[in-house]
């Protein structure tokens, strides 16, 4: 145990060394360095190829400036990433973030859970992510239009339908993967899958809007089902309130549990009556059409509570599903969560759990997914788009459905070989790293050093 400690401190402080600064993907690298190293000091050819810290290392980092002119004429300038993490297994595959947050950093940490997350799939995916620093909240559709498509001006270079396919993640839903994927059209002069996220009437899979809500409560339904457990009759707190957050509320209705609360960044709201199907349709308008903040919500339905600066984790619930962004779940929530009687949480969002948040969970042999395994949903019905855009055909969203629930189902099995611990205990973190590690590093090795 000592020798596994002294690898993943080697290992980290090089890494760190080499990438200055850049805390959350140092969080997320520590995080599967952690699981791996027992599995890597057993195997010499994993250490003497360096598997692990090729992995660590993207293969491309594209950095460009995207200017572009707003409503008022002026010159706005804002910077464009694209990070082609690993492509062992397949083309790069990863979302397009666009938030004032974005960063190198964190753009890194999403393109390498990306490469574990996708290679759990079943898929042939490569890892990748990228984004902007723009930020499209209170733009016009114009803005957004323009932006869009001064961002693809250089990214259609980068990208392909055999090379690196994009798609959307917060801040990139339906209108931006449409300006996206009319100028790449343009510029390429071609009609292929370059994009997962498009439109139905434009080589869309049916099902992928829903798919990382359906998919991560999917995941949590056979968490559950592993202690006799379901969604049935239980308070749902879910965190969010985007494509992500929207679908888990309404899966979760589907599935018979109760969700009672949605957020984003300014806070959150507490519908302690369930938030049902028809006042789900309401907030698809208002965020989806009206594009408005979620405090709206107890205008509409006044015996909600709405909560400003706050988090939604100190409401008594069963399961917690956080579905906004990476690092929105603390030790104190954690306490909160398992204090008011939590058995399960899955992760929707990339990331949200801290390490503290994580180690909580796990101490008290609570059901926790991380969203590597519980939301990869999402881009394995991105794969299935791939899929349909190569055969030119489309399956109808039965067939997707069908498809979805194996591959969740084919992850959790996943994680059970690998992370089922001697007391019982399922570690869904080891379980996900390692199964998702395996098929990378066998390709890798196989493939020789490159
Ligand atoms: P989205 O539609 O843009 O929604 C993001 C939601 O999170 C919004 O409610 C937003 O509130 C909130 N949020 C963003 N930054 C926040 C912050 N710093 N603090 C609190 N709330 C914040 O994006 P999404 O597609 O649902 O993505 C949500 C999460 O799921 C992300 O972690 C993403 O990486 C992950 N994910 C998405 C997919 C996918 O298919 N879309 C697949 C796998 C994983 P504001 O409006 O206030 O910003």
């Amino acid at each position: 145990m000592k020798e596994a400690t002294r690898y993943v401190e080697e290992f980290m402080s090089s890494l760190i060394a080499r990438n200055p600064g850049e805390k959350e993907f140092h969080q997320a690298v520590h995080e599967v360095a952690e699981s791996l190293a027992p599995c890597i000091l057993e195997n010499p050819q994993l250490r003497k190829m360096r598997v692990l810290e090729r992995i660590a290392e993207p293969e491309r980092v594209v950095i460009f400036r995207v200017p572009w002119l707003n409503d008022r004429g002026e010159v706005e300038i804002n910077r464009g990433y694209r990070i082609q993490m690993n492509s062992a297994i397949g083309p790069y595959k990863g979302g397009i973030r666009f938030h004032s947050s974005v960063n190198l950093s964190i753009l890194k940490f999403l393109a390498f859970e990306q490469t574990f997350k996708n290679s759990l799939t079943t898929l042939p995916m490569g890892g990748a992510k990228g984004g902007s620093d723009f930020n499209p909240k209170n733009r016009s559709d114009e803005e957004v239009m323009r932006f869009c498509q001064s961002f693809m001006t250089e990214l259609a270079r980068h990208i392909g339908a055999d090379t690196d396919v994009p798609a959307g993640d917060i801040g990139v839903g339906g209108r931006e993967i449409g300006f996206l994927y009319g100028q790449y059209k343009r510029l390429r002069n071609e009609f292929t899958g370059t994009f997962t996220g498009k439109g139905l009437e434009w080589g869309g899979s049916p099902l992928r809007p829903e798919a990382t809500g359906y998919g991560t409560c999917y995941f949590a339904q056979v968490m559950l089902a592993t202690r006799g457990e379901s969604f049935e009759g239980k308070t749902v707190v879910i965190s969010g309130s985007g494509n992500v957050a929207q679908y888990a509320v309404q899966k979760t209705l589907q599935l018979g549990g109760k969700p009672v609360t949605l957020s984003d960044s300014n806070g959150y709201i507490h519908d302690p009556d369930g938030i049902d199907e028809q006042k789900l349709q309401y907030v698809f308008e208002l965020k989806n059409i009206f594009r408005g903040r979620i405090r709206e919500y107890v205008e509409r339905y006044p015996k909600a509570s709405y909560f400003e600066g706050q988090r939604p984790w100190g409401v008594k619930c069963d399961i917690a599903l956080p579905c906004a962004t990476q690092n929105e779940l603390d030790g104190s929530d954690a306490q909160a969560l398992i204090k008011n009687g939590c058995i399960c949480i899955a992760e929707g969002a990339n990331m949200p759990s801290t390490p503290e948040a994580i180690a909580l969970f796990q101490r008290h042999k609570l059901l926790y997914a991380p969203g590597k395994a519980a939301n990869a949903g999402g881009v394995a019905t991105s794969g299935l788009e791939m899929s349909q855009n190569s055969m030119r055909i489309r399956w109808t969203p039965e067939e997707v459905d069908q498809r979805l629930h194996t591959i969740m189902g084919d992850i959790h099995a996943a994680c059970v070989k690998y992370g089922t611990e001697p007391d019982g205990y399922i570690n869904y973190v080891k379980g996900a790293n390692i199964a998702g590690f395996l098929k990378v590093a066998k390709a890798m090795l196989a493939q020789g050093v490159v």
